[in-house]
């Protein structure tokens, strides 16, 4: 996707903090961290957000939740993280390349 923010940090023409690749998913460091580790997963692919998940490419997102757990692990997270994702603008997407933020590093409150 020409115009988005996310397929050009994949791609390497806009530097990111890089923390994990593999032939799916792409993770770097949220450049306004929400907590002491604020990191998000992206599929290589461009999925515009969890809405465009199909049966075809649902593995995909699997594959960002696999490297969530791993990455957490290498972060040290053993006592627990948050993984969110938002869709849409009620949901407070602002960029429309589906992602998962992996939050830790303190302790967060119910959500509902
Ligand atoms: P969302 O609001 O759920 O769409 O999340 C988008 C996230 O991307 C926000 O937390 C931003 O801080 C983060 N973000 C935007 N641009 C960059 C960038 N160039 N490098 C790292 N994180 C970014
Ligand atoms: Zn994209």
């Amino acid at each position: 996707m020409p115009d988005c923010i996310f397929c050009k940090i994949i791609a390497g023409e806009i530097p990111s903090s890089k923390v994990y690749e593999d032939e799916h998913v792409f993770a770097f460091r949220d450049i306004e961290p929400q907590a002491p580790i604020h990191i998000i997963i992206v599929p290589k692919e461009h999925i515009e957000s969890i809405a465009d998940i199909t049966p075809d490419n649902s593995h995909i997102a699997a594959k960002c939740l696999e490297a969530a757990a791993k990455i957490a692990d290498g972060e040290g997270l053993a006592n627990g993280y948050r993984v969110v994702t938002n869709s849409g603008p009620d949901g407070g997407q602002s960029v429309f390349h589906l992602h998962f933020h992996l939050l830790g590093g303190r302790t967060f409150g119910q959500v509902c």
